[in-house]
C-alpha cells in the first residue's frame, strides 16, 4: 500500500497534519499504535490565544470552546499576564485536558476521511530517491512518497534518520497522578524548598478567574521529587515519598489511576527535514511543561508544514518549500525551548531565585513587559522572517470583520478550507490574478475600521494581503501591486498562462 503522505503518531501533532493534508486533498493515513484515541495521564491543560485562531481559521473553534473553560492562561514565572486588551476574537486561553483535545481533532480528522491504522507500530524505515519504505511490528511495509515523524519525545523517526537532538539533560523531576485519598487534602499549588506541587481534582470550574473543584472524585497530584529520577518507570512508592516529603502526609493515598513522570530535559531535533522524512511536534523539540508550550507548538508546526508538504506533494511547487518549514519553525521552537528553560530557573525555591522572580514580576507589572511576554506565551506575536517590510509581513492575519459582494465575512471564515487568499481591499487594480487562480482565491473586500496587531498596536492600513492557508501574511500592498507576482509565485507556484485559444480553422 502506498500514500502520499504517511504519518506516525496520532497525537495532537499528528492529527492536526493530517487534517491539514486532507483538507489539501493528499492521500494521507496515520500509523499510531496506541488502540484508541485515549491517553493516560493528565499531559497538556489547554490551549493558547494563537492555536485558538488557528482552529477557528479551520472553522472547528467551537468544538473545543463548547467544552473548555475560558480563562487567562498566559503566564510567565509565575506571574498571571492577560491577553484581555489584545486584539484577537480569543483574548483568552481555553482550560482544556488533552484527552479532550485529542479526541475533538480525531473526530474532525475522521469527518475527512483520513485512514488511522491504529494498535500499529513503526519500527523503521528506509528513505530513497523515489520515496520512503515503512516498516510495521509483524513485517508489514507501507509506502509513503514522505514520512512525517509526530511520534513524540522519543521520537524512532527522528532517531532512524540520524538526526541529532541535542539539549540538556534534566535539573528537576515531577510525577503526575490519579488516585483516591481518604483524608480531604489541602487543593492548590504550594511551593517550597524543593520546588512546586499542587493538589486537585480532574473535574473544576473556572469562576470567575478562580479554579474551583469538584467536591469528589479521584484527586490528581502533581509533586516535584526530591531527587531527580528519568529514565525508569515512576512507581506508587516513588509518589508516596514524594507527598509525605512535600506535604507530611500521603493523605491515605490509594487506588492510583496512573501515574507520568515529567521533567524539564529540554532538546531540539537539529535539523526538521533529512530529504523526504519531517519532523514536528515532540519529535522536534522537548522541553518542560512551564507555561503551557509544547501542545500548541506542535499543532503550530503542523499548521506550517500542512500545506506546503501538499504543494510539493502535488508538484505544485519544488521540495525547497519543505526548508521554509524548518527555516521557521526551528527559530519558534528554539524559543520556546529558552522561555521554558527561564521559567524552570525561575520556580527554584531559594531566596535569590525568589528574589529574581520577584524582580521579573515587577516588570512584568509595567505594560510594555506584559504585553511582550503575553504575546509570546499565547503565541500571537510570532513572526517569521520573510524579509523587510510592512509589520504584517510574516505575522498572522487578523480576523477582521470584511464586507465582501456576498455581505459580511470574517476573514477567518475564508481559510477554512486552507487555500491560500488573496484579499483586495481596493488596492489591487488590474492586477491579473488568472495565472494562480487554481491555487489561490482572489476576494475582493472592504474594511474601514483600524488595523492592530498584538503587542505592536496601530499599524497603517494595506490596500491588499496575501495570506498563506497557515494565516500568515506573505505580501503587503500599500498602494502598489509591487511585488505580489514574485510573492504568487515564491509560495504558491508558478504562473500557469491560461491557453490561449486555439488558432480557427
Ligand atoms: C505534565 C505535562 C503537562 C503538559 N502541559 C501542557 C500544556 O498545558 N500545554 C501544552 O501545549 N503542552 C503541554 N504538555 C506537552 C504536550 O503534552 C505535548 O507537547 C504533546 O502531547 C505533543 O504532541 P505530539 O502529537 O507532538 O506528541 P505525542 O502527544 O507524544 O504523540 C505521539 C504519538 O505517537 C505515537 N507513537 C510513538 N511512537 C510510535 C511508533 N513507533 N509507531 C506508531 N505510533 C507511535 C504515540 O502513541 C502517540 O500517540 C504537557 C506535557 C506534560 C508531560
Amino acid at each position: 500500500m502506498k500514500h502520499a503522505v504517511v504519518i506516525v503518531g496520532a497525537g495532537p501533532t499528528g492529527l492536526m497534519l493530517a487534517g491539514e493534508l486532507a483538507l489539501a486533498g493528499v492521500d494521507v493515513a496515520i500509523v499510531e499504535r496506541r488502540v484508541n484515541q485515549e491517553l493516560v495521564g493528565s499531559r497538556a491543560g489547554g490551549l493558547h490565544a494563537r492555536t485558538l485562531e488557528i482552529l477557528d481559521q479551520r472553522g472547528i473553534v467551537d468544538r473545543f470552546l463548547a467544552e473548555g473553560q475560558r480563562a487567562q492562561v498566559a503566564a510567565f514565572a509565575q506571574v498571571p499576564l492577560s491577553i484581555v486588551d489584545f486584539p484577537t476574537r480569543h483574548n483568552y486561553g481555553l482550560g482544556l485536558w488533552q484527552n479532550h483535545i485529542e479526541r475533538i481533532l480525531a473526530g474532525w480528522v475522521e469527518e475527512l476521511r483520513v485512514p488511522i491504522l491504529r494498535g500499529r507500530e513503526v519500527t523503521g524505515f528506509a528513505q530513497g530517491d523515489g520515496g520512503v519504505e515503512i516498516t510495521l511490528a509483524g513485517g508489514e511495509a507501507l509506502g509513503a512518497a514522505y514520512l512525517v515523524g509526530c511520534d513524540g519525545g522519543r521520537s524512532l523517526i527522528r532517531k532512524t534518520a540520524g538526526i541529532g537532538f541535542p539539549g540538556w539533560d534534566p535539573t528537576t523531576s515531577s510525577l503526575i497522578a490519579e488516585v483516591e485519598m481518604t483524608t480531604e487534602p489541602e487543593f492548590g499549588i504550594r511551593t517550597d524548598a524543593r520546588g512546586t506541587h499542587a493538589l486537585g481534582r480532574e473535574k473544576y470550574e473556572i469562576r470567575d478567574g478562580k479554579v474551583v473543584y469538584a467536591t469528589e472524585g479521584p484527586v490528581r497530584v502533581m509533586i516535584t521529587e526530591p531527587q531527580v529520577k528519568y529514565g525508569t518507570e515512576p512507581t506508587l512508592e516513588d509518589l508516596r515519598e514524594g507527598l509525605i516529603a512535600a506535604y507530611g502526609t500521603d493523605y491515605g493515598m490509594h487506588r492510583l489511576a496512573w501515574i507520568t513522570r515529567f521533567t524539564d530535559m529540554t532538546r531540539q531535533a537539529e535539523s526538521y527535514r533529512d530529504r523526504r522524512v519531517l519532523l514536528a511536534g515532540d519529535a522536534a523539540h522537548i522541553h518542560a511543561p512551564d507555561g503551557g508550550q509544547g501542545l500548541n507548538t506542535g499543532v503550530q508546526d503542523a499548521v506550517n508544514l500542512g500545506w506546503k508538504l501538499a504543494q510539493v506533494v502535488k508538484g505544485i511547487s519544488p521540495e525547497s518549500l519543505l526548508d521554509t518549514y524548518h527555516a521557521e519553525r526551528h527559530p519558534v521552537g528554539a524559543r520556546v525551548l529558552r522561555s521554558t528553560m527561564a521559567a524552570v530557573a525561575l520556580r527554584r525555591a531559594d531566596e535569590r531565585t525568589k528574589a529574581a522572580r520577584e524582580a521579573m514580576a515587577e516588570l512584568l507589572a509595567m505594560d510594555e513587559p506584559r504585553r511582550r511576554f503575553a504575546g509570546m506565551m499565547s503565541g500571537l506575536d510570532i513572526r517569521y522572517d520573510l524579509g523587510e517590510g510592512h509589520p504584517l509581513l510574516g505575522r498572522r492575519m487578523p480576523d477582521l470583520d470584511i464586507v465582501t459582494s456576498e455581505g459580511p465575512r470574517r476573514a477567518y471564515e475564508l481559510l477554512h478550507d486552507a487555500r491560500p487568499l488573496l484579499l483586495d481591499l481596493g488596492g489591487l487594480g488590474d492586477f491579473d490574478v488568472a495565472p494562480w487562480a487554481d491555487r489561490v482565491r482572489a476576494v475582493r473586500a472592504t474594511y474601514e475600521a483600524a488595523w492592530e496587531l498584538p503587542v505592536i498596536g496601530a499599524v497603517s492600513r494595506p490596500t491588499a494581503v496575501l495570506i498563506r492557508p497557515d494565516g500568515y501574511v506573505a505580501w503587503v500592498g500599500e498602494g502598489t501591486t509591487g511585488g505580489i507576482a514574485d510573492a504568487l509565485g515564491r509560495w504558491f507556484g508558478a504562473a500557469v498562462l491560461p491557453e490561449s485559444p486555439s488558432p480557427r480553422p
